[in-house]
């Protein structure tokens, strides 16, 4: 009987196996058709400084609008656009919006954010840069963010990538800092212009790991300090979280706190034949 039912059990397993492989197939059959038709688009979400509350820049975050299934987070789909190698082509979209943006609205920075293979990808710094000559966008206003990964992966490439970027104004930042190595001893050899604290050491700040992500959060903020690096963090979502970030000496913040990504005022639709979204417009009054 045993045996039986341990032979339904890895059947039903397999059956689950083969639905999840044809669902990410399905996915990036459909990711290659967005890329075809570039269904992409830039949200934005504003960075401020805490001891004013002033915006002093704003992170683009990806959308994927998706014929069936809407406005879809990379969460959704970055997965399979790395193991596809598709997520240079739909980065490669996505920057060319927010350089266009960048072209039009001229108050404070944008970030764009880096997957760590894309940023070891040959040329990935001259093309930015090209990109950004083409559209007469100035390159100061362009940050990128990465995370420890990229930097590790190839200390010596990352470091000519960082230079090659900074030398023309592009800053880093380095992303989801305290969720990887956080290595203190190869931080001071990038120029790294400020670290993004995870968010998981934001939320922890209220709740039952209080005194932990205190502690971390106030180690990163010292570290940074020395450093000389600034600080943003990402995910204040309550006036309590600004507030005690705001004590401890971080610079920045970022969450829904502040406001929420949001799509570019006046940004045409990525797909006006997408019944989703015609679906979703008929049935707001005009
Ligand atoms: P990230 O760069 O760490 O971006 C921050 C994420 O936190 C975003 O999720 C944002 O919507 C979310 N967030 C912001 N404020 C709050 C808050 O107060 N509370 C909570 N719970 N969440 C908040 P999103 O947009 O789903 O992006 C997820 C990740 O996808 C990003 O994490 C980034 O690693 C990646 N990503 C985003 N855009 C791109 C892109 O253009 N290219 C690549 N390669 N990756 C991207
Ligand atoms: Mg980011
Ligand atoms: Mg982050
Ligand atoms: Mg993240």
């Amino acid at each position: 009987r045993a045996k039986a039912r341990g032979r339904d059990r890895s059947e039903l397993f397999d059956e689950e196996m083969r639905a999840e492989a044809m669902r990410l197939l399905d996915l990036e059959a459909d990711l290659r058709r967005a890329i075809q038709r570039d269904a992409f688009e830039p949200h934005f979400q504003p960075i401020v400084r805490l001891c004013d509350g002033a915006v002093v820049g704003h992170e683009a975050l990806l959308r994927w609008h998706h014929e069936l299934h809407g406005p879809l987070p990379p969460s959704e789909f970055i997965g399979v656009g790395e193991d596809s190698g598709l997520i240079e082509q739909v980065d490669w979209l996505m920057y060319r919006h927010v350089v266009e943006w960048m072209t039009l609205h001229h108050d404070g920075y944008v970030s764009i954010n880096v997957s760590p293979r894309h940023f070891h990808a040959d040329d990935f710094a001259e093309r930015l840069l090209l990109m950004l000559d083409e559209a007469g966008a100035d390159p100061r206003r362009l940050r990128i963010e990465i995370t420890e990964v990229a930097l590790l992966d190839d200390a010596p490439r990352a470091l000519r990538i960082l230079s090659t970027l900074r030398s023309q104004g592009v800053l880093a930042l380095l992303d989801d800092f305290g969720t990887g190595f956080s290595a203190l001893s190869y931080l001071h050899r990038f120029p790294i212009e400020a670290l993004k604290i995870d968010q998981s050491f934001v939320a922890g700040l209220e709740g039952d790991m209080h005194a932990e992500s205190l502690a971390l959060v106030r180690a990163i903020l010292a570290l940074a300090g020395t450093l000389g690096i600034e600080t943003i963090g990402e995910g204040v979502e309550s006036e309590q979280q600004r507030q005690l970030l705001g004590e401890l000496g971080c610079n920045y913040g970022q969450g829904f706190l502040f406001g929420r990504p949001q799509p570019a005022v006046g940004a045409p639709p990525p797909q006006p034949h997408s019944p989703a979204r015609k679906r979703r417009k008929a049935r707001k009054p005009a």
